[in-house]
């Protein structure tokens, strides 16, 4: 971007926040291409209500969606976050077709397959992120439910052999936050130098309650953490989100107070806007539109479907545009306090908090 096309985009994001109706290019789109998992997790924030775990998307739509994508500006897609997303039938084609098109990509896969007949696709990808969660198979068997510890370890090593951009992905719960040093030492071993750590979201208040750390093993983790951030700087790898110095001591008690119901959205994040939905889509499987992977889960967020319109019809339609607006201000769903995007929108909001 040169510094006169720059400046037409800030004056065109400046507008957009302003009135609430987008005019600025479609950055990122999230796209499931199945519901479909070869795995039962416990925790698994993603209802078999919800999703109809059958559900691929056709690829004819898909490529629909990616071409009126590009004419909007899209740069970067990521793929999976609700299913596995390389059970689709067509991924190698899914892939090839984003890569012709010189669309990122980023995957969020279990990686608990044999990868053989993916293994050339997968090195088309800029950023796997893979979901591992456990340092010994006796924790991965509680965490992951019907996976195999062993595979995704051999399958990690073989992919950071090959050089690909890998982000080991470990959510924290109640069945291994005392594992995360062993994690972080495992990874090492086999080459992976970047690590993120979550914790465990769930709007289900009786998954949770079984998952979520209690007080006591809060506390316990943050001595945990503490140890993890030293290793992790020992070793040279790259751990972000609860390992990020500080983060967890900060957010304990928005995490705690998660297992009392999580009905209050607090002051601070509620009154930030959600500046997402200016850059933001999520694509289900079946052609329904939101604009966030989250907002899936409050039925009345759905902001189109592509069965009855264009993709362009939708990003910039009134629907979406409304909800837009109704972000600016407080009084957002529950979904929005466990906001996984809340880094972008503060930091948005440290600069553009005047608009
Ligand atoms: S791998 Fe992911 S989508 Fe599949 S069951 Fe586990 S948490 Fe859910
Ligand atoms: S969870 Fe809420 S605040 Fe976060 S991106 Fe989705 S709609 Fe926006």
């Amino acid at each position: 971007m040169n510094f006169l096309t720059k400046g037409i985009y800030f004056a065109r994001l400046l507008y957009s926040l302003q009135v609430g109706k987008v005019v600025t290019p479609l950055y990122n789109v999230q796209m499931d291409t199945t519901w479909m998992c070869n795995l039962k997790c416990k925790m698994c924030e993603w209802d078999d209500i919800l999703m109809d775990r059958k559900t691929h998307i056709d690829f004819n739509l898909f490529k629909r969606v990616i071409q009126e994508s590009i004419e909007l500006g899209l740069r970067k897609i990521n793929l999976g976050v609700a299913g596995e997303p390389m059970i689709h039938p067509e991924i190698t084609k899914i892939i090839n077709f984003l890569t012709e098109n010189r669309i990122e990509i980023s995957v969020v896969t279990n990686l608990s397959y044999s990868i053989d007949k993916f293994i050339e696709s997968l090195k088309k990808v800029s950023k796997i992120i893979v979901s591992v969660d456990a340092a010994t198979p006796d924790t991965y068997s509680k965490v992951r439910t019907g996976g195999d510890f062993e595979r995704v370890i051999s399958n990690l090593t073989k992919l950071s052999d090959s050089g690909v951009n890998i982000i080991a992905s470990y959510v924290i719960e109640k069945n291994n936050y005392k594992e995360i040093n062993e994690f972080i030492k495992l990874m090492h071993k086999i080459k992976v130098k970047k690590l993120h750590f979550g914790i465990v979201n769930n709007i289900n208040q009786d998954i949770l309650k079984q998952v979520m750390l209690s007080e006591s093993e809060y506390n316990e983790m943050l001595e945990i953490i503490e140890e993890g951030i030293k290793t992790s700087e020992i070793l040279g790898i790259s751990s972000d989100g609860m390992l990020r110095p500080g983060f967890a001591i900060s957010h304990r008690e928005r995490f705690l107070r998660r297992l009392d119901g999580g009905t209050q959205v607090p002051h601070e994040i509620d009154s930030i806007p959600c500046y997402v939905m200016f850059f933001f889509a999520t694509v289900t499987p079946r052609g329904d539109v939101y604009p966030c992977c989250d907002a899936q889960k409050i039925p009345w967020m759905k902001v189109g479907d592509l069965s009855l319109h264009g993709f362009r019809e939708i990003w910039r339609g009134e629907i979406y545009n409304n909800l837009r607006r109704k972000f600016k201000k407080p009084g957002k769903p529950i979904i929005c306090e466990r906001c996984p995007l809340e880094d972008f929108n503060r930091t948005m909001y440290r600069y553009l908090r005047w608009i």
